[in-house]
Protein backbone atom coordinates (compact mmCIF):
# COMPACT_ATOMS: atom_id res chain seq x y z
CA UNK A 1 0.00 0.00 0.00
CA UNK A 2 0.95 3.04 -0.38
CA UNK A 3 0.76 5.74 2.37
CA UNK A 4 1.18 9.80 2.45
CA UNK A 5 2.56 11.00 5.42
CA UNK A 6 2.19 14.42 5.92
CA UNK A 7 3.24 17.45 8.65
CA UNK A 8 1.26 21.04 7.71
CA UNK A 9 2.82 23.53 9.20
CA UNK A 10 1.00 26.97 8.87
CA UNK A 11 3.23 28.08 5.85
CA UNK A 12 4.91 24.84 5.21
CA UNK A 13 3.71 20.69 4.35
CA UNK A 14 6.06 17.92 4.55
CA UNK A 15 5.18 14.80 2.90
CA UNK A 16 6.91 11.15 2.95
CA UNK A 17 5.40 8.81 0.64
CA UNK A 18 5.58 5.62 2.27
CA UNK A 19 5.15 1.56 0.93
CA UNK A 20 3.21 -0.59 3.75
CA UNK A 21 3.84 -2.83 4.93
CA UNK A 22 7.43 -2.92 3.48
CA UNK A 23 8.49 0.31 5.41
CA UNK A 24 9.34 1.16 2.26
CA UNK A 25 10.49 5.24 1.76
CA UNK A 26 9.93 5.75 -2.13
CA UNK A 27 9.72 9.88 -2.07
CA UNK A 28 9.84 12.71 0.20
CA UNK A 29 9.65 16.81 -0.03
CA UNK A 30 9.05 20.00 1.60
CA UNK A 31 6.57 23.12 0.69
CA UNK A 32 7.75 25.86 2.00
CA UNK A 33 6.43 29.55 1.95
CA UNK A 34 2.85 28.47 1.38
CA UNK A 35 0.48 31.64 1.16
CA UNK A 36 3.71 33.89 1.34
CA UNK A 37 6.23 35.49 -1.52
CA UNK A 38 9.18 33.28 -2.84
CA UNK A 39 7.33 30.27 -2.26
CA UNK A 40 9.06 26.74 -3.58
CA UNK A 41 9.24 23.23 -2.49
CA UNK A 42 12.14 20.38 -2.63
CA UNK A 43 11.49 16.82 -3.64
CA UNK A 44 14.01 14.14 -2.07
CA UNK A 45 13.62 10.61 -4.76
CA UNK A 46 16.51 8.40 -5.04
CA UNK A 47 19.32 9.88 -2.87
CA UNK A 48 18.59 13.37 -5.22
CA UNK A 49 17.07 16.32 -4.14
CA UNK A 50 15.32 18.88 -6.68
CA UNK A 51 14.36 22.56 -5.81
CA UNK A 52 11.56 24.40 -7.70
CA UNK A 53 9.58 27.39 -7.43
CA UNK A 54 6.12 27.73 -7.59
CA UNK A 55 2.93 29.04 -6.78
CA UNK A 56 1.84 28.57 -3.75
CA UNK A 57 -1.29 29.92 -2.77
CA UNK A 58 -2.75 27.53 -0.12
CA UNK A 59 -1.73 24.51 1.11
CA UNK A 60 -4.44 22.63 -1.80
CA UNK A 61 -1.95 24.11 -4.29
CA UNK A 62 1.26 22.25 -2.72
CA UNK A 63 -1.03 18.81 -2.44
CA UNK A 64 -2.09 19.03 -6.02
CA UNK A 65 1.56 19.81 -7.00
CA UNK A 66 2.96 17.07 -5.06
CA UNK A 67 0.34 14.67 -6.22
CA UNK A 68 1.08 15.49 -9.64
CA UNK A 69 4.30 15.50 -9.27
CA UNK A 70 4.35 11.87 -7.95
CA UNK A 71 3.17 11.39 -11.20
CA UNK A 72 5.72 13.21 -12.73
CA UNK A 73 8.45 10.84 -11.11
CA UNK A 74 6.48 7.89 -12.08
CA UNK A 75 5.78 7.35 -8.63
CA UNK A 76 2.28 6.62 -9.18
CA UNK A 77 -0.12 6.34 -12.19
CA UNK A 78 -2.87 8.27 -10.99
CA UNK A 79 -4.08 9.69 -7.43
CA UNK A 80 -6.28 6.47 -7.02
CA UNK A 81 -3.14 5.13 -6.24
CA UNK A 82 -2.64 6.68 -2.88
CA UNK A 83 -4.39 4.34 -0.53
CA UNK A 84 -4.42 6.80 2.47
CA UNK A 85 -3.06 10.19 4.47
CA UNK A 86 -1.89 9.85 7.86
CA UNK A 87 -1.73 13.57 9.17
CA UNK A 88 0.47 14.94 11.72
CA UNK A 89 -2.05 16.51 13.97
CA UNK A 90 -0.52 18.17 17.65
CA UNK A 91 -2.65 18.55 20.04
CA UNK A 92 -5.89 15.70 20.34
CA UNK A 93 -6.31 16.96 24.11
CA UNK A 94 -7.53 14.11 26.34
CA UNK A 95 -9.90 12.89 23.74
CA UNK A 96 -7.43 11.02 21.72
CA UNK A 97 -5.74 8.25 23.09
CA UNK A 98 -4.06 6.84 20.30
CA UNK A 99 -4.48 7.35 16.36
CA UNK A 100 -8.26 7.73 14.59
CA UNK A 101 -9.32 7.94 10.99
CA UNK A 102 -10.61 10.83 10.37
CA UNK A 103 -14.64 12.03 9.86
CA UNK A 104 -16.69 14.59 10.36
CA UNK A 105 -16.72 14.10 14.04
CA UNK A 106 -13.18 14.10 14.45
CA UNK A 107 -12.42 17.26 12.23
CA UNK A 108 -15.40 18.93 14.85
CA UNK A 109 -13.58 17.61 17.99
CA UNK A 110 -10.48 18.60 16.60
CA UNK A 111 -11.90 22.13 15.69
CA UNK A 112 -12.90 22.63 19.09
CA UNK A 113 -9.53 21.69 20.60
CA UNK A 114 -7.69 24.52 18.79
CA UNK A 115 -7.89 26.68 22.06
CA UNK A 116 -5.52 24.73 23.64
CA UNK A 117 -3.33 24.64 20.43
CA UNK A 118 -4.37 27.62 18.38
CA UNK A 119 -0.82 27.95 16.23
CA UNK A 120 -0.51 23.88 15.37
CA UNK A 121 -4.20 22.77 15.47
CA UNK A 122 -5.59 25.28 12.74
CA UNK A 123 -2.66 24.84 10.08
CA UNK A 124 -2.77 20.65 10.63
CA UNK A 125 -6.67 21.26 10.22
CA UNK A 126 -5.59 23.36 6.51
CA UNK A 127 -3.53 20.28 5.75
CA UNK A 128 -5.92 17.74 6.23
CA UNK A 129 -9.13 19.67 4.17
CA UNK A 130 -6.55 20.01 1.93
CA UNK A 131 -6.21 16.57 1.17
CA UNK A 132 -9.78 15.80 1.48
CA UNK A 133 -10.55 18.28 -1.26
CA UNK A 134 -8.20 16.67 -3.74
CA UNK A 135 -8.71 13.24 -2.70
CA UNK A 136 -12.30 13.19 -1.28
CA UNK A 137 -12.45 9.22 -1.07
CA UNK A 138 -8.97 8.32 0.33
CA UNK A 139 -9.27 7.45 3.92
CA UNK A 140 -7.30 9.97 6.36
CA UNK A 141 -6.19 9.21 9.35
CA UNK A 142 -5.07 11.76 12.06
CA UNK A 143 -1.93 10.90 14.45
CA UNK A 144 -2.30 13.01 17.46
CA UNK A 145 1.42 13.68 18.96
CA UNK A 146 -0.21 14.53 22.88
CA UNK A 147 -1.84 10.47 22.35
CA UNK A 148 0.66 8.58 23.65
CA UNK A 149 0.55 10.83 26.81
CA UNK A 150 -2.50 9.84 28.04
CA UNK A 151 -1.62 7.25 29.80
CA UNK A 152 -0.01 8.89 32.18
CA UNK A 153 -1.68 9.37 35.85
CA UNK A 154 -3.91 12.03 37.32
CA UNK A 155 -0.93 12.73 39.77
CA UNK A 156 1.47 13.05 36.79
CA UNK A 157 -0.48 15.37 34.50
CA UNK A 158 -2.65 17.35 37.05
CA UNK A 159 -0.98 20.67 38.34
CA UNK A 160 -0.96 21.81 41.66
CA UNK A 161 -3.75 24.87 40.47
CA UNK A 162 -7.11 25.55 41.22
CA UNK A 163 -8.69 22.02 40.29
CA UNK A 164 -11.37 24.38 38.31
CA UNK A 165 -8.80 25.06 35.90
CA UNK A 166 -8.23 21.83 34.93
CA UNK A 167 -11.83 20.97 35.33
CA UNK A 168 -13.73 23.21 33.47
CA UNK A 169 -10.58 24.70 31.16
CA UNK A 170 -8.68 21.42 30.35
CA UNK A 171 -5.69 22.64 32.45
CA UNK A 172 -3.33 19.96 32.55
CA UNK A 173 0.15 18.74 31.31
CA UNK A 174 -0.65 16.73 27.83
CA UNK A 175 2.88 16.55 26.99
CA UNK A 176 3.99 16.11 22.95
CA UNK A 177 6.38 14.53 20.71
CA UNK A 178 4.28 11.69 21.46
CA UNK A 179 4.85 9.76 17.90
CA UNK A 180 8.64 9.82 18.74
CA UNK A 181 8.28 8.79 21.68
CA UNK A 182 5.70 5.85 21.17
CA UNK A 183 8.07 5.20 17.79
CA UNK A 184 11.22 4.40 20.72
CA UNK A 185 8.85 2.46 22.69
CA UNK A 186 8.21 -0.10 20.31
CA UNK A 187 11.37 -0.08 18.23
CA UNK A 188 12.87 -1.03 21.25
CA UNK A 189 10.37 -3.79 21.82
CA UNK A 190 10.78 -5.15 18.64
CA UNK A 191 14.38 -4.93 19.33
CA UNK A 192 14.96 -6.15 22.47
CA UNK A 193 11.53 -8.97 22.47
CA UNK A 194 9.73 -7.28 25.47
CA UNK A 195 9.44 -4.38 27.39
CA UNK A 196 11.64 -2.41 29.52
CA UNK A 197 11.85 0.67 31.55
CA UNK A 198 13.01 3.43 29.32
CA UNK A 199 14.05 7.19 29.21
CA UNK A 200 13.64 8.19 25.90
CA UNK A 201 15.50 11.96 25.33
CA UNK A 202 14.38 13.35 22.18
CA UNK A 203 16.50 16.12 22.05
CA UNK A 204 16.30 17.96 18.77
CA UNK A 205 15.58 22.14 17.88
CA UNK A 206 12.13 20.96 20.25
CA UNK A 207 13.21 18.75 23.35
CA UNK A 208 11.27 16.35 25.76
CA UNK A 209 11.68 13.52 27.84
CA UNK A 210 9.82 10.33 28.24
CA UNK A 211 9.31 7.57 30.96
CA UNK A 212 8.35 4.65 29.30
CA UNK A 213 7.23 1.88 31.26
CA UNK A 214 5.22 -1.41 29.98
CA UNK A 215 5.06 0.28 26.37
CA UNK A 216 3.55 2.99 28.24
CA UNK A 217 4.13 6.86 29.03
CA UNK A 218 4.16 7.67 32.59
CA UNK A 219 5.33 10.81 32.52
CA UNK A 220 6.71 13.24 29.90
CA UNK A 221 8.99 16.94 30.53
CA UNK A 222 6.60 19.06 28.03
CA UNK A 223 3.08 20.09 29.48
CA UNK A 224 0.20 22.13 29.07
CA UNK A 225 2.30 23.38 25.73
CA UNK A 226 5.64 22.53 24.54
CA UNK A 227 7.24 25.00 26.01
CA UNK A 228 7.83 23.21 29.33
CA UNK A 229 10.80 21.15 30.37
CA UNK A 230 13.84 20.85 29.25
CA UNK A 231 15.89 23.34 27.51
CA UNK A 232 15.67 23.75 23.98
CA UNK A 233 17.24 25.57 20.76
CA UNK A 234 14.94 28.31 20.92
CA UNK A 235 12.51 27.92 23.95
CA UNK A 236 13.40 28.05 27.72
CA UNK A 237 11.87 25.10 29.32
CA UNK A 238 10.91 25.51 33.18
CA UNK A 239 10.97 28.46 34.40
CA UNK A 240 8.96 30.33 37.07
CA UNK A 241 6.12 31.93 35.92
CA UNK A 242 6.00 34.94 38.69
CA UNK A 243 8.79 36.45 36.51
CA UNK A 244 6.06 37.04 33.81
CA UNK A 245 4.76 40.24 35.38
CA UNK A 246 7.89 41.44 36.32
CA UNK A 247 9.17 41.12 32.66
CA UNK A 248 6.28 42.74 31.18
CA UNK A 249 6.47 45.97 33.41
CA UNK A 250 10.17 46.36 33.12
CA UNK A 251 10.48 46.39 29.30
CA UNK A 252 6.58 47.53 28.96
CA UNK A 253 6.41 44.39 26.39
CA UNK A 254 2.60 42.81 25.70
CA UNK A 255 2.28 39.30 27.07
CA UNK A 256 2.31 37.89 23.66
CA UNK A 257 5.32 39.84 22.94
CA UNK A 258 6.51 38.25 26.25
CA UNK A 259 5.53 34.57 25.52
CA UNK A 260 7.07 35.15 21.98
CA UNK A 261 10.60 35.70 23.42
CA UNK A 262 10.10 32.61 25.42
CA UNK A 263 9.42 30.76 22.66
CA UNK A 264 11.62 32.07 19.99
CA UNK A 265 14.25 33.75 21.55
CA UNK A 266 14.59 32.04 24.77
CA UNK A 267 16.85 28.53 25.17
CA UNK A 268 20.26 27.70 23.25
CA UNK A 269 19.73 31.35 21.19
CA UNK A 270 18.80 33.06 24.19
CA UNK A 271 21.87 31.94 26.53
CA UNK A 272 24.61 32.30 23.68
CA UNK A 273 23.32 35.16 21.70
CA UNK A 274 24.93 33.15 18.96
CA UNK A 275 22.70 30.47 17.71
CA UNK A 276 19.86 28.23 18.16
CA UNK A 277 21.19 25.13 16.44
CA UNK A 278 23.45 23.13 18.81
CA UNK A 279 26.54 22.64 15.79
CA UNK A 280 27.21 26.49 16.66
CA UNK A 281 26.91 26.10 20.03
CA UNK A 282 29.25 23.47 20.27
CA UNK A 283 31.73 25.36 18.33
CA UNK A 284 31.78 28.09 20.56
CA UNK A 285 31.88 25.53 23.22
CA UNK A 286 35.00 24.05 21.92
CA UNK A 287 36.33 27.63 20.96
CA UNK A 288 35.88 28.02 24.80
CA UNK A 289 32.93 31.10 24.55
CA UNK A 290 32.37 31.40 27.98
CA UNK A 291 28.44 31.90 27.45
CA UNK A 292 28.36 28.58 25.29
CA UNK A 293 29.89 26.71 27.67
CA UNK A 294 27.38 27.78 30.21
CA UNK A 295 24.72 27.34 27.62
CA UNK A 296 25.90 23.82 26.81
CA UNK A 297 26.15 22.61 30.68
CA UNK A 298 23.03 24.03 31.92
CA UNK A 299 21.35 22.27 28.71
CA UNK A 300 23.05 18.77 29.95
CA UNK A 301 22.29 19.66 33.66
CA UNK A 302 18.58 19.88 32.72
CA UNK A 303 18.64 16.83 30.95
CA UNK A 304 20.42 14.97 34.06
CA UNK A 305 17.69 16.32 36.01
CA UNK A 306 14.53 14.88 33.96
CA UNK A 307 16.63 11.53 33.32
CA UNK A 308 17.16 11.32 37.58
CA UNK A 309 13.59 12.13 38.33
CA UNK A 310 12.54 9.10 35.60
CA UNK A 311 14.91 7.10 36.53
CA UNK A 312 13.62 7.38 40.19
CA UNK A 313 9.79 6.93 38.83
CA UNK A 314 10.79 4.29 37.15
CA UNK A 315 12.34 2.49 40.14
CA UNK A 316 15.49 2.23 38.19
CA UNK A 317 15.51 2.43 33.96
CA UNK A 318 16.96 0.14 31.67
CA UNK A 319 17.53 2.19 28.88
CA UNK A 320 18.63 5.45 27.84
CA UNK A 321 17.54 6.21 24.64
CA UNK A 322 18.90 9.26 22.64
CA UNK A 323 17.03 10.27 19.46
CA UNK A 324 16.26 13.17 17.23
CA UNK A 325 18.68 15.60 15.74
CA UNK A 326 20.87 16.62 18.94
CA UNK A 327 20.18 13.09 20.70
CA UNK A 328 21.05 11.37 17.22
CA UNK A 329 24.51 13.26 16.23
CA UNK A 330 26.00 15.09 19.22
CA UNK A 331 28.49 12.71 21.22
CA UNK A 332 29.52 15.87 23.08
CA UNK A 333 25.97 16.49 24.25
CA UNK A 334 25.57 13.28 25.03
CA UNK A 335 29.00 12.24 26.86
CA UNK A 336 28.24 15.28 29.02
CA UNK A 337 25.03 14.16 30.25
CA UNK A 338 26.02 10.63 30.68
CA UNK A 339 29.30 11.84 32.55
CA UNK A 340 27.07 13.73 35.00
CA UNK A 341 25.77 10.06 35.84
CA UNK A 342 28.34 8.58 36.73
CA UNK A 343 27.21 8.52 40.37
CA UNK A 344 24.52 6.01 39.25
CA UNK A 345 27.39 3.65 37.71
CA UNK A 346 26.03 5.06 34.24
CA UNK A 347 29.12 5.33 31.64
CA UNK A 348 29.44 5.56 28.09
CA UNK A 349 32.04 3.48 25.88
CA UNK A 350 33.59 6.62 24.58
CA UNK A 351 34.66 5.31 21.25
CA UNK A 352 31.06 4.09 20.81
CA UNK A 353 29.76 6.87 21.25
CA UNK A 354 32.35 9.00 19.27
CA UNK A 355 31.26 6.98 16.18
CA UNK A 356 29.69 8.71 13.31
CA UNK A 357 26.34 7.80 13.01
CA UNK A 358 26.35 5.67 15.28
CA UNK A 359 23.34 3.75 16.44
CA UNK A 360 22.47 0.83 19.06
CA UNK A 361 24.29 0.52 22.45
CA UNK A 362 26.70 3.18 23.28
CA UNK A 363 27.31 2.23 27.03
CA UNK A 364 30.24 0.81 28.52
CA UNK A 365 29.50 -2.99 29.33
CA UNK A 366 29.40 -2.69 33.16
CA UNK A 367 27.30 0.52 32.96
CA UNK A 368 24.37 -0.07 34.92
CA UNK A 369 21.55 1.44 32.55
CA UNK A 370 22.24 1.09 29.16
CA UNK A 371 22.43 4.04 27.00
CA UNK A 372 21.35 3.45 23.37
CA UNK A 373 21.16 6.13 20.10
CA UNK A 374 18.23 5.07 18.24
CA UNK A 375 17.04 7.26 15.11
CA UNK A 376 13.47 8.56 15.88
CA UNK A 377 10.78 7.79 12.54
CA UNK A 378 7.85 9.70 13.20
CA UNK A 379 6.65 9.52 9.26
CA UNK A 380 6.86 5.49 9.71
CA UNK A 381 4.83 5.19 12.78
CA UNK A 382 2.06 8.56 11.13
CA UNK A 383 2.16 6.13 8.01
CA UNK A 384 1.88 2.86 10.45
CA UNK A 385 -0.97 3.87 12.10
CA UNK A 386 -2.75 4.97 8.55
CA UNK A 387 -2.16 1.61 7.15
CA UNK A 388 -3.51 -0.46 10.26
CA UNK A 389 -6.55 1.48 10.63
CA UNK A 390 -7.06 0.67 6.46
CA UNK A 391 -6.77 -2.84 7.14
CA UNK A 392 -8.56 -2.56 10.44
P1 LIG B 1 15.50 18.08 14.91
O1 LIG B 1 14.61 19.12 15.52
O2 LIG B 1 15.33 16.72 15.50
O3 LIG B 1 15.49 18.08 13.42
O4 LIG B 1 17.00 18.51 15.33
C1 LIG B 1 17.59 19.64 14.77
C2 LIG B 1 18.77 20.04 15.60
O5 LIG B 1 19.71 18.97 15.72
C3 LIG B 1 19.59 21.15 14.96
O6 LIG B 1 19.07 22.41 15.25
C4 LIG B 1 20.93 20.97 15.63
O7 LIG B 1 20.93 21.72 16.81
C5 LIG B 1 20.98 19.51 15.99
N1 LIG B 1 22.02 18.80 15.23
C6 LIG B 1 21.94 18.26 14.01
N2 LIG B 1 23.12 17.70 13.64
C7 LIG B 1 23.97 17.90 14.67
C8 LIG B 1 25.35 17.56 14.92
N3 LIG B 1 26.08 16.90 14.04
N4 LIG B 1 25.88 17.95 16.10
C9 LIG B 1 25.16 18.62 17.01
N5 LIG B 1 23.87 18.96 16.83
C10 LIG B 1 23.29 18.61 15.69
Amino acid sequence: MKILSVNAGSSSLKFTLIELPEEKVVISGTFEKIGIDGSFYTIKYKGEKDKKEAKLETHTDAVKILLDELINYKVIKSYDEIDGVGHRLVHGGDKYTESVLINDDVLETVEKLVPLAPLHNPANLVGVRSFMEVLPKTPMVAVFDTAFHQSMSEEEFLYAIPREWYERYGVRRYGFHGTSHRYIATKMKEILGEDKKIISCHIGNGASLCAIKDGKSIATSMGFTPIAGVIMGTRCGDIDVGLLPYVMSQTKKSFDDVMTDLNKKSGMIGLTGVSSDMRDVEEGYNNKDSKCITAMNMYANKIVDYISMYDAKLEGADYIVFTAGVGENSDVMRDMVISRLAYRGIKLDSEKNSTRGITGVISADDSTVKVCVLPTDEELMIAKDTYDLINK
